[in-house]
């Protein structure tokens, strides 16, 4: 039997949880709520105590889970379609104001900007208005809206609760894909078209808050962070001489601990991945993994949204993936103290 009880005790509990949101939007008590999935919530809903919903051991948590240790990744093969994926590409969005907007070669904004010119839903992470820095899953519907979501945010959001507005495209990262992909073969979603971006860590945003208070630089006062060249690049809006570049040795504790568990740097399990290793800056490197990600990138580019070569340094990309497998190989660290798993 795999269920909450053994997600606690071999996620939660071991600090592997990505928040990526998954057991909470495929358990059919949970349905109705957007409560986070962490030690208390999931306490309260095995004892019925804060949510008043009952776990009835149907295992679906722990089966979507894309950090349970007992994930076998060969049963999630990507689709192989001859020898002409997976494709590499590099791309660039052609319309010169989403290009300044967006992180590269602006593809995730040119897909989600031509799917809403389509009347489609794509679930997508912005920032939290209410917090700068902070990151929010939506749904966009609406054309023009693309531009809310373009560049890069570090830090997670539980963004495979999106589905439930049943979008047609979902944005999100390899450990999102993953879970999406593992209920996918479980026979509890058709996944929407899946874009997954490559990620090598994520950020924790409380300690984003101290490392910003610790250089005397405001939240507020950020235009944008970029993780180039061994560097934290902190960019801050107006005056580009202030901007601040802090060795990745002085800040290991900035990153997210349950990313160090994760092998997955090019979010293997999408129809198309997009990164930024292995093209120039502008560009975005484009991973087409399926046929339906193939139409969609040819669909761009016959409506002259975006543009592509064929240049890509695969090596870089492939010596990454190849250290993050490594990384994650290595012995796991104790369970951290004070986070008991529950006993059954
Ligand atoms: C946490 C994180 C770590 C990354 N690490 C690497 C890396 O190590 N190497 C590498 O080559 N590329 C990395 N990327 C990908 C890279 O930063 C760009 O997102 C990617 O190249 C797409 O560029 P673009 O110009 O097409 O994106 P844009 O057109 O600017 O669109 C950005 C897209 O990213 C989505 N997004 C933004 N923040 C998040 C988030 N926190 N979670 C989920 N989706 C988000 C938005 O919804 C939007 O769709 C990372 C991205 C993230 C979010
Ligand atoms: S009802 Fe099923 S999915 Fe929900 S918490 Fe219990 S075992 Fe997990
Ligand atoms: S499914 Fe996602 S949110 Fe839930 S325990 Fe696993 S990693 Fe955490
Ligand atoms: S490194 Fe892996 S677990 Fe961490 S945010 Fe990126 S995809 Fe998710």
């Amino acid at each position: 039997m795999n269920g909450l009880i053994e997600l606690e005790r071999e996620v939660i509990s071991t600090g592997r949880c990505t928040g990526c949101g998954a057991c909470t939007t495929f358990c059919p008590r949970m349905k109705k709520t957007r409560a986070l999935p962490n030690a208390q919530t999931i306490r309260g809903l095995f004892r019925g105590e804060r949510t008043r919903v009952n776990c009835d051991e149907c295992e679906t948590c722990y089966n979507v889970c894309p950090a349970s240790p007992s994930l076998d990744r060969s049963l999630l093969k990507e689709e192989t379609i001859g020898d002409t994926i997976p494709l590499f590409l590099a791309g660039q969005i052609t319309d010169k104001r989403l290009h300044e907007l967006s992180h590269d070669g602006g593809i995730a904004t040119a897909i989600t900007e031509y799917l809403l010119s389509k009347g489609e839903r794509v679930a997508v992470t912005v920032e939290d208005r209410r917090y700068p820095l902070k990151t929010l899953h939506t749904t966009l519907r609406a054309p023009g809206e693309a531009t809310s979501a373009a560049g890069t945010r570090y830090g997670t959001t539980p963004n495979t609760l999106s589905l439930r507005e049943d979008p047609a495209c979902f944005i999100g990262l390899g450990c999102h894909i993953t879970a999406i992909r593992r209920a996918e073969s479980k026979g509890l979603i058709k996944p929407p078209l899946l874009i997954g971006l490559f990620c090598m860590r994520n950020i924790n945003y409380q300690n984003l808050l101290k490392l910003l208070g610790k250089k005397g630089v405001k939240r507020e006062d950020v235009r944008e962070i970029r993780i180039e060249e061994n560097h934290v690049k902190i960019k801050r809006r107006g005056d580009p001489d202030s901007d601040l570049a802090v060795s990745l040795e002085e800040v290991r504790d900035l990153f997210r601990d349950e990313c160090r568990f994760c092998p997955d740097f090019t979010a293997e399990l999408a129809d198309i991945s997009i990164g930024s290793t292995g093209t120039p800056d502008g560009w975005s490197t484009i991973i087409i993994r399926t046929r339906r990600g193939r139409e969609l990138i040819e669909r761009l580019v016959e409506s002259g949204a975006i543009r592509t070569t064929d240049t890509v340094n695969r090596d870089a990309i492939e010596r990454l993936a190849k250290l993050k497998i490594q990384e994650s190989e290595k012995p796991a660290a104790p369970t951290s103290p004070g986070r008991e798993p529950l006993s059954p």
